[in-house]
């Protein structure tokens, strides 16, 4: 029998100070740009560590934070598990009402909050019930006028806090070290409670060489924000791998990324395909070296292969299609061509490139449509199940876990299909696929088609109420400034007719501004359905 010695989250914090103290984390916060050495960083985590001890946190309390990505962040992400608590990472974006439902719903303890956030926290504070201590992440010493009590400086914690403090030892690795709570389609967030386990074996699952492969050579940029399900873990995965971390602060803009990867010779970098048709544009019209990324890890919503080609022939950046959910910490495939798949043509490799991928090692998965577990031809549709150890299994003090977690499966409500060689491509989130006449169309075949256009810089398409057919797509266009005046309906209509069956077809093309997004940062179809609630209406 091998030992049996718990996973922590704290040891892979010491690895980093062990074996690679001088390596690197680069940090953008409202006061600048600096670097730390992971000695640094270590030490620093330990103060705070023993700061939040002083300040009464105890083994299973949660420490919640609502913040950017930067090293104070990161150093968060060690001190709270690392001392036996829970790491409770809030999305900066949601709404006032969500954000006081979720602190009272976790019974957080501590908050730690980004100077630029702080206005929010003022509004709420009243009804925050649990809360015992607040934190400002400022730069200064300066706090914030505020009649909120206690109330203390980040930096004066870390100054007081002692940089010995020892992380717990006597942990069950299925102790819960991280806690995130995911949007749901209506009513509250729903809490996910991620276990030490969970985070280190997702981690491992990280580096491996046919997912993303992080290693110590890499520099990673999360542009994802670590409140949105751990950065995907790349913040925990590239301490315990001594990685160089490049941590782009708050409100960043796709010019400050294209600055940072030329700058800082960023090699791998993670977000949501908004993010990244951003910078496409930004890359367009300014003259940046990108030549140091080896991969863009995109994830959150489907890749639209328009942008993979853009990206990939125009710039020479290779493109990581990735896909998880909150739930499930989040990786749970990524799309890499098999060693004999490189026979294949160009188009046929961007087709496969373009799905979803292979199940990381670790998971299990079954596709269950109407009539049961589905053929792996790349046709039949079925719901995407999951089980793993990285897999939550219930919603946190939440009534709907029954919905999502039923006989031992997470029931992800994503459409999707396998073909023979496994690989998943998801069709359509359950919600948002489009039952024309008893028939199923896929709004993101259609999205990804029209974001294929060079006239088109972004592209959601909506199930819109019909008279006759029950439901009818229309799709919400938002093309490139230089294209405005040249391109019309009928040319786009043109463009998707030889693409698709005529009843896929949109029944209308609507020309929008800004396409709304989500907290973070997906297409929002609830807001474009509301929108267009009548529009097929006659
Ligand atoms: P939210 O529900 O707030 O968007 P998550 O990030 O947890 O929060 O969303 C997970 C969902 O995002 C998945 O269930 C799936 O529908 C979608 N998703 C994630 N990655 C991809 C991808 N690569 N392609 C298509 N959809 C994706």
């Amino acid at each position: 029998m091998m030992m049996n010695v718990p996973l922590t989250v704290g040891a892979m914090m010491e690895r980093a100070e062990q074996f690679f103290p001088e390596k690197q984390v680069i940090s953008r916060t409202s006061g600048g740009v600096s670097s730390f050495t992971y000695i640094e960083i270590g030490k620093r985590t330990r103060r705070l560590a023993s700061a939040l001890a002083e300040l009464g946190v105890e083994r299973g309390d949660r420490v919640a934070t609502l913040a950017w990505n930067h090293h104070r962040h990161l150093e968060v992400y060690f001190a709270a598990p690392g001392m036996g608590a829970v790491l409770h990472t809030i999305n900066i974006r949601l709404s006032p009402e969500h954000i006081i439902y979720i602190i009272n719903n976790a019974e957080d303890k501590v908050l730690l909050v980004d100077e630029d956030v702080w206005p929010l926290v003022e509004k709420v504070k009243n009804q925050l019930k649990t809360v015992e201590a607040f934190i400002v992440m400022t730069d200064s010493e300066e706090l914030p006028e505020s009649d909120i009590s206690p109330l203390y400086s980040y930096e004066d914690l870390l100054e007081k806090g002692d940089e010995r403090f020892a992380f717990i030892k006597d942990l069950d690795e299925n102790e819960p070290a991280g806690m995130c709570y995911t949007s749901a389609t209506t009513g509250n967030p729903k809490g996910v409670v991620y276990s030490h386990r969970g985070i280190v074996l997702h981690s491992f699952a990280l580096g491996l060489a046919d997912t993303a492969g992080l290693s110590e050579a890499d520099r990673c940029m999360p542009v994802v924000p670590m409140f949105h399900a751990n950065a995907w873990g790349l913040p925990f995965a590239a301490t315990m791998l001594g990685t160089t971390q490049v941590l782009p602060g708050p409100q960043f803009t796709p010019k400050l990324l294209a600055d940072f990867i030329e700058k800082e010779k960023v090699t791998i970098t993670a977000g949501v395909p908004t993010i990244w048709l951003g910078l496409l544009n930004e890359l367009e019209s300014g003259d940046y070296d990108t030549t140091s990324l080896r991969a863009v890890l995109c994830g959150g919503s489907a890749a639209p292969s328009g942008m993979i080609r853009a990206y990939e022939t125009k710039y020479n950046v290779p493109f990581l299609h990735a896909y998880g959910m909150t739930e499930t910490s989040p990786l749970v495939t990524v799309s890499k061509l098999k060693s004999y798949q490189d026979d294949l043509g160009e188009e046929e490799k961007l087709d496969v490139r373009s799905k979803q991928g292979l199940l990381v090692p670790g998971l299990e998965m079954k596709v269950v449509g109407e009539r049961g577990e589905v053929e792996w031809n790349g046709e039949d549709m079925g719901e995407l199940m999951l089980r793993g150890p990285w897999i939550a299994n219930e919603y946190y003090r939440d009534d709907r876990t029954e919905e999502a977690f039923r006989d031992g499966w997470l029931h992800t409500g994503d459409v999707v299909t396998v073909d023979k060689e496994g690989i998943i491509k998801i069709i359509d989130r359950t919600k948002d696929m489009i039952k024309s006449g008893g028939e199923w169309i896929s709004s993101v075949d259609i999205e990804n088609a029209l974001m294929a256009h060079d006239a088109v810089f972004e592209a959601s398409v909506v199930a819109v109420a019909h008279p006759e057919w029950q439901e009818r797509p229309v799709a919400c266009v938002v093309l490139k400034d230089e294209y405005k005046d040249e391109v019309g309906k009928e040319d786009l209509m043109d463009f998707l007719k030889p693409q698709f069956a005529k009843w896929w077809l949109p029944d209308d093309i609507v020309f929008l501004n800004e396409i709304p997004k989500t907290s973070v940062g997906k297409f929002l179809k609830r807001a474009l359905r509301a929108q267009l609630k009548d529009h097929l209406v006659i």
